[in-house]
């Protein structure tokens, strides 16, 4: 038997009311102990219930007491929601009293947690849930209610039986293989199918990685070297939308220095410092650092100034970023032109002037083409939005690569059946059918209390 927790609900402070949860299966029993009113034992469950709670004598307070009896509760527990008068002192002290007679404090996220342990929502929607206290933006918040309401667990909970489909096909062949016929059959058969769950695990991917930067903002540098106009265009950039460039510690583990908004599009970017103060991101910093830089943002504006030839490190940058979402800017397009524009490239390249205010508008156009958000917006807001699920996506999506060559370089089906076997193990850890006990208390314990 789990003990029976409390906590306060709603955000501690002077309100109309405030909220008080207990859950457990002898949450009834300890309310009905200082509740002065109907038995609350005897009530029917979902109802409210007037009265008073007391200590000995004494009225603690005029609440109104939600019976919710197990299965049919946040948590599948016994669940009772003591509405008392809003304020500290009194929520407190009905909390006291709750403590005294049989309750623990929960832990932040306990009532989530035990709502996953017990089968009443699965690790997506758990997430969602977290996700949706924190929602603060309309995008945000509609991306964490699909994940509550399960459409995202639906779409991975779908790809899996599409996998055990697959799986038994392959056992036909196994259980079967003196009929070379099914063999030619199934081997194609399955081989289209692991194309399909890998082109939508891909599309999944794809889908919440661009949901993570809506939410997140598009973690942005600006590269290139001394003098060639990186500040000029940020401030361009910034004086066009009349955004705020703000100090702000970052959602992400980056530190985020600057904060732009292009038409609703945030990107965040990523050291200012190097551009503001030295001025000389590749030369002071080096080119290992832009590599760095480059490695781990989303979207790269790689400066050059028409007025100069391409050295060495240029060159070098520009074989870097080759396949990254990277955008060349030419800047100083006013000056005359020493660029072999051969050695740079023919896609995504911008011509402008920051001096003059040339081209901004064109550089706009081109990031909010490459992140194609307006697509996103318009469709469903079914994808992955933690860090934590991409992550397994990801590795789902390497182990159906390796099947996929196996089945090219006819690699026994049995050994193919392990991979897939693989895929379906992480998709189960997406949605938390296998979970370690780390991994559930570090996860809750991000939750507020009383949630
Ligand atoms: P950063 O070191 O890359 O940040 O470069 P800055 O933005 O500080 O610019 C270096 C110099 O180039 C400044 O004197 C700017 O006024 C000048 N500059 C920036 N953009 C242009 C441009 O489009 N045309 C011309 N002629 N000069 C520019």
């Amino acid at each position: 038997m789990q003990d029976t927790i409390v906590a306060i609900s709603t955000a501690l402070g002077v309100g109309a009311i405030s909220i008080i949860r207990v859950s457990g299966s002898d949450s009834v029993n300890i309310v009905n102990k200082i509740f002065k009113g109907k038995d609350l034992n005897r009530v029917e469950s979902h109802t409210i219930n007037y009265g008073h709670i007391i200590k000995g004598s004494e009225i603690i307070d005029e609440v109104l007491v939600s019976v919710m009896l197990a299965p049919k509760t946040f948590t599948r527990e016994n669940v009772v929601e003591i509405n008392v008068h809003g304020g500290i002192a009194t929520t407190n002290k009905v909390l006291e009293l709750l403590l005294i007679n049989g309750c623990r404090l929960a832990e932040p996220g306990e009532f989530t947690k035990r709502a996953f342990l017990n089968g009443r929502i699965d690790l997506i929607e758990a997430e969602g849930v977290m996700d949706l206290i924190n929602a603060k933006t309309e995008k945000s918040r509609n991306l964490a209610i699909n994940q509550v309401s399960g459409g995202v667990s639906k779409m991975i909970t779908d790809l899996r039986q599409e996998l055990v489909n697959t799986l038994a096909n392959i056992e036909v062949n196994i259980d079967y293989p003196e009929y070379e016929d099914i063999e030619i059959i199934t081997i194609d058969m399955i081989k289209k199918n692991i194309m399909d769950i890998r082109n939508k695990i891909k599309d999944i991917i794809t889908k919440s990685e661009n949901g993570k930067m809506i939410k997140e903002g598009i973690k942005t540098v600006i590269i290139g070297r001394p003098n060639v106009g990186k500040s000029s265009i940020l401030n361009c950039l910034l004086e066009e939308d009349k955004a705020i460039v703000t100090d702000v510690a970052g959602t992400t583990r980056d530190i985020v220095e600057g904060m732009i908004s292009i038409d609703g599009i945030l990107l965040n970017i990523i050291d200012t410092a190097g551009i503001r103060e030295t001025s000389d991101i590749v030369e002071s910093i080096g080119v290992e650092k832009s590599l760095s830089l480059i490695e781990d943002a989303d979207l790269i504006l790689f400066v050059l100034n028409q007025n100069d030839e391409l050295n060495l490190e240029d060159r070098e940058i520009l074989k870097k970023i080759k396949d990254k979402n990277s955008i060349i800017i030419i800047n100083k397009i006013d000056l005359e032109n020493k660029i072999d524009l051969d050695d740079v490239g023919k896609e995504n390249i911008v011509y402008i002037s920051a001096l003059n205010n040339i081209g901004i508008d064109e550089l706009k156009k081109s990031i909010k083409e490459m992140f194609n958000f307006e697509k996103i917006e318009q469709e469903d807001y079914t994808y992955l939005s933690s860090a934590r699920s991409i992550s397994l996506m990801k590795r789902a999506l390497d182990s159906l690569n390796q099947v996929e060559d196996g089945i090219n370089n006819n690699m026994p089906i049995d050994m193919i059946e392990i991979d897939l076997k693989d895929v379906w193990n992480l998709l189960g850890e997406v949605i938390g059918e296998n979970y370690s006990e780390e991994l559930i208390d570090q996860l809750f314990s991000q939750f507020c209390l009383g949630k």
